[in-house]
């Protein structure tokens, strides 16, 4: 396994020899299935919490994709794109979603961005932006510099709603910074 650390850190990528391919394939299939059992023990709960939601066929319908050929491939080419080329967008960034590349790091039993928590981790992602020629001394010095600015909906508030929120957002900028300074000097060294 060979994990290419990028400037910026929402961006690391991860070479996988075929077997490590192979384990990871594996790994997804049983995580898949345990899902699948999981879900149709759930709805053939009689007696249980879950008697409610008791249905042969919904359980069926589960237990149906496991024997399915395709099954084990639905998501693998999905999650090894997010290993080999994704960039972490989620959870882990404090978007309404999970994050396919957390979920695929877990299942390969790393974590590229240890100890960067979700709503310290959107600074870091804004600081960056999307334009990829950002590099992280130029992400550096923004979160250094970070002066929140009033746009969109805040305009429309009062400007003390705004300020009341200032100082802890910068408070969430210099965490970013820190941690990206560390990250510079651990990973990029
Ligand atoms: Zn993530």
């Amino acid at each position: 396994m060979n994990i290419k650390w990028h400037e910026n850190p929402l961006r690391t990528t991860v070479e996988l020899t075929d077997n490590e391919r192979e384990r990871f394939r594996l790994k997804l299939k049983i995580d898949e299935y345990e899902e699948a059992v999981g879900m149709a023990a759930l709805y053939l709960d009689e007696k249980g919490d879950q008697a409610k939601y008791f249905s042969l066929e919904t359980a069926r319908r589960y237990l149906a994709r496991v024997q399915k050929e395709e099954f084990e491939n639905e998501h693998y080419d999905d999650f090894i794109r997010e290993i080999e080329s994704g960039y972490h967008c989620g959870d882990c960034t404090s978007a309404p979603s999970s994050c396919a590349k957390c979920y695929a790091e877990g299942l390969l039993g790393i974590d590229t961005i240890p100890g960067l928590k979700h709503d310290v981790a959107v600074y870091v992602d804004a600081a960056f932006g999307r334009d990829e020629n950002v590099g992280i001394d130029e992400a550096i010095r923004r979160l250094k510099t970070y002066e929140p600015v009033p746009s969109g909906g805040w305009l429309e508030l009062p400007p003390e709603k705004f300020e009341a929120n200032v100082d802890h957002w910068k408070k969430q900028a210099r965490a970013a910074y820190k941690w990206l300074v560390d990250y510079k000097r651990s990973r990029l060294a």
